[in-house]
């Protein structure tokens, strides 16, 4: 066997192969004809939860998931016949838990051609698998938008012939005759409801062409107390149902700040939506929203807290909250989107988001943006 010398230690060619292929991130395995294990590198400990002695003495059958067997005996024969394989497949660790993995495998014959072993090597892909989820469900998501955007269209054209009808009706009443009197202050009284209810599902219907458009990056004056009702607008529904206690401090025409619209809104929207969430099993359920003057690094901004009495956030999770696709929330409740989403937008508009409250206090979350000197 060759040695080599670093500083003064001589390793042996065989050491510095082993401590590489046990430093090596991903698990190697090599199987004999049988299928026993022969060699695992450390990472197979780390990922099966075995240990090497173990390993030595099981067989593959053992460290793959029951429910690809089948595949893997066909797998297995395929391999010793072509000599190469790259697969997906499912490993069982020893507490029963199941990890997709990507194997590349090859064979080695000796010199008449007769098979001696496989090696391969197991790569983790357990994230990638998380995030191909989240991302189809952004994308349902984002189909979602898509189809509400249509359905406020079509919704707005028969809608403007019901306006325009019973404007009509409107007038007709105000020319009836004093015989008439009675019965055309009731039929205008039905018109008036007509009236009202349609302008709302005309409201909503723009609401939702405009907010699932989204990408209209035109900046202007807003001001925050039009941004947060409008805002209201589109969470009334949630907050009814949970039964939520608003209290809005924001008073129109004293908070203006240089910003898009909509984007402002879906900032509010998402932060809402988050509140609700998490008071929705809460005795007490309670939103504040005020707006106040602060000073940072000599720059004036506004600082909207949008504060709730849920679970508040754990300080363990405080930051990774801001990461795309961290959510606590059940699958296909929350795609960890809204708060990465909104910071970036509220980066965009030279401010910041941050989270405000202490673990335990429920959450406060504070939107600053510079203000707009009138
Ligand atoms: P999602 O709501 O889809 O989970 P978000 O990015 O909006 O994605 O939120 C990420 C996570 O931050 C949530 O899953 C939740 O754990 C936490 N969170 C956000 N808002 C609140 C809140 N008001 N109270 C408690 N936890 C919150």
């Amino acid at each position: 066997m060759s040695k080599m010398r670093i500083d003064a230690i001589e390793i042996r060619d065989a050491d510095i192969f082993e401590i590489l292929l046990d430093n090596f991130p991903d698990m190697i395995h090599s199987i004999n004809d049988d299928g026993q294990i022969v060699y695992t590198n450390k990472t197979a400990e780390r990922l099966l939860g075995y240990s090497r002695n173990e390993l030595a003495t099981m067989n593959i059958r053992q460290i793959y998931a029951d429910e690809i067997l089948e595949a893997l005996e066909q797998g297995f024969s395929d391999l010793k016949q072509k000599g190469d394989k790259t697969v997906e497949s499912l490993l069982k660790a020893k507490d029963g838990s199941v990890i997709p993995v990507e194997i590349r495998s090859f064979s080695i014959y000796d010199d008449e051609g007769n098979f001696l072993r496989t090696f391969s090597i197991l790569r983790d892909i357990r994230e990638i698998k998380e995030l191909q989820q989240s991302l189809v469900h952004a994308g349902r998501l984002a189909a979602i938008g898509e189809l509400a955007s249509g359905v406020a269209h079509d919704i707005n054209n028969p809608l403007t012939v019901i306006l325009l009808s019973n404007e009509m009706v409107l007038k007709e009443t105000e020319r009836m005759d004093d015989a008439g009197k009675e019965s055309a202050e009731r039929i205008s009284s039905f018109a008036k409801d007509v009236q009202k209810a349609s302008k709302s599902i005309q409201k909503l219907s723009e609401h939702l062409r405009n907010f699932s458009r989204g990408m209209v990056e035109k900046y202007e004056p807003v001001d925050l107390a039009m941004s947060l009702s409008d805002a209201f607008f589109i969470t009334k529904s949630k907050l009814n149902k949970i039964g939520v206690n608003v209290f809005n401090e924001v008073q129109a025409g004293k908070y203006y700040v240089l910003g898009c619209p909509n984007h402002l809104e879906q900032v509010l929207v998402n932060l809402i939506g988050n509140a609700c969430d998490a008071m929705q099993d809460r005795p007490t359920r309670e939103l504040r929203i005020d707006v106040n003057p602060v000073q940072r690094d000599g720059i004036d901004y506004w600082r909207c807290d949008v504060a709730d009495t849920g679970g508040g956030v754990p300080d363990e999770i405080s930051e990774d909250i801001f990461q795309s696709f961290f959510t606590t929330k059940k699958m296909g409740e929350g795609t960890g989107l809204g708060l990465s989403i909104s910071r970036g937008i509220v980066r965009d508009h030279k401010g910041e988001l941050e989270l405000a409250s202490v673990a335990g206090t429920g959450a406060t979350f504070s939107v600053y943006l510079p203000k707009l000197e009138p």
